[in-house]
């Protein structure tokens, strides 16, 4: 349709960016970049009215996403940026050099790989553009910068070019390797502010298997020039790496149910700390005072509960006794104890809990105890608590047995 649209209104319409590269790489990827030669913001708007959607424009930057549903009703989007004709200046008597735009739009882009355009105009179909040899780094596995002051103009690529090098399993290349250095020589990561570091880091954790990525991070020296607590110890390195066996089980388990990874790898990245270590953490990376009040709470938690944990298996070991020490838990601490103690037996019932007590809810509530009489309200969520743990422990398991629990 884009290009149908560009042919229309004389336009060269490109995709950009990921698509392509994933596209060449053979892996999926839904999010459409694409660029135009000419007004974005008009042509989204056009392309909007042809797939029957809407236009956010971001005027400043021309650009716009549009938004529409797809043949199964899905809701999708697509980006849609300016490319503008700009002149560089040269110095001296050289003349200024005009580039075509679209040349101009995929210089200003991180990665050789990342800066490939796919023509979608009819007459050009599929026509690849690659200025800068991505195509011999995709085949050599390599991640290259476009110029040698990439890093100073964004440091935050510093962990792009990290998450891409271990996602697509390729090299950061010598040169730019050299320039990475550089880069953290500048002391431009502690530059950098704590909004943009925490958003990269969100990404990378969100990655498949973010400790490869961690761990590289860590030998250039990038985690501890966010910040020197964050560095991974031998202790540390194995609970991260049992949590990332807990959360790909976790998942696979739960596909609807998304811990947040960011919350799970600081988790096991601030192992040993103490609160204001954390709290110094946690605002080099900027955390909203919600996200470092949860951390904190979680942190602690897990520290109760293990504790009481460790009670409870040497005790009667009753499913109402667990539950009442991993109910107050979100699930981000829970996977973090499976990750963090040493003993099966915890670890099985953590499990345990997670997949079936977490679930078990009663056949009574509220209602019922005032069809019978029961005086109203607070005493109810006490009484149906005593129901839900002599449930837990098997006593009770039909709505009758509860009902009569409930008023003996
Ligand atoms: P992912 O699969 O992780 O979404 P992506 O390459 O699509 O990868 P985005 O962050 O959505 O990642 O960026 C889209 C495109 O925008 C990139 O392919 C790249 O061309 C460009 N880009 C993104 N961030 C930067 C940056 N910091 N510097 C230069 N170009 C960037």
């Amino acid at each position: 349709q884009a290009g149908a649209l560009g042919d229309t209104l004389g336009v060269p319409v490109y995709a950009v960016g990921g698509f392509v590269r994933d596209l060449l790489l053979g892996r999926t990827n839904l999010d459409l970049d694409i660029v135009v030669e000419s007004d974005g913001i008009a042509f989204a708007r056009e392309l909007a009215r042809a797939l029957k959607g809407r236009v956010r424009a971001h005027t400043k930057f021309k650009t716009a996403v549009v938004i529409f549903s797809n043949e199964s009703g899905e809701e999708e989007r697509i980006d849609v940026a300016t490319a503008r004709l700009e002149y560089y200046e040269y110095p001296a008597a050289l003349p200024t050099v005009e580039l075509s735009s679209i040349k101009m739009d995929l210089f200003r882009r991180d990665f050789t790989i990342n800066a490939q355009a796919v023509q979608l105009n009819k007459g050009h179909f599929g026509r690849l553009i690659d200025f800068f040899g991505a195509q011999r780094d995709m085949k050599d596995k390599v991640l290259r910068v476009l110029h040698s002051l990439s890093f100073v103009e964004d440091p935050t690529r510093i962990l792009r070019a990290i998450r891409f090098e271990k996602r697509f399993d390729f090299q950061i290349g010598q040169q730019t390797t050299r320039l990475i250095k550089n880069a953290l020589q500048l002391e431009l990561i502690e530059k950098l502010s704590g909004r943009r570091i925490f958003h990269e880091l969100e990404a990378v954790l969100k990655e498949t298997n973010p400790l490869n990525c961690l761990h590289r991070m860590d030998e250039l020296d990038v985690l501890r020039r966010i910040s020197p607590h964050l560095r991974i110890t031998p202790t540390k390195n194995q609970v991260l790496e049992e949590l990332e066996n807990v959360i790909k089980w976790y998942r696979l388990l739960y596909l609807d149910d998304s811990p947040e990874p960011w919350m799970l790898y600081l988790l096991g990245l601030l192992m040993g700390c103490a609160y204001p270590e954390v709290k110094e953490v946690a605002r080099r990376l900027s955390l909203s005072r919600r996200q470092e009040e949860d951390l904190q709470d979680v942190r602690e938690l897990s520290h109760k509960c293990l504790g009481l944990l460790q009670q409870w298996v040497a005790g009667e070991r009753t499913m109402s006794g667990l539950y009442c020490i991993l109910s107050p838990m979100r699930t981000e601490g829970l996977l973090y104890l499976m990750a963090r103690t040493k003993t099966d037996d915890i670890r099985r019932h953590i499990s345990y809990y997670l997949t079936h007590l977490r679930k078990i809810s009663l056949d009574i509530g509220g209602d019922d105890l005032r069809n019978m009489g029961a005086d109203p309200s607070p005493v109810y969520a006490r009484v149906l608590s005593r129901v839900l743990g002599a449930k837990l422990d098997g006593n009770v398991p039909t709505r009758k047995e509860q009902l009569e629990f409930a008023f003996s």
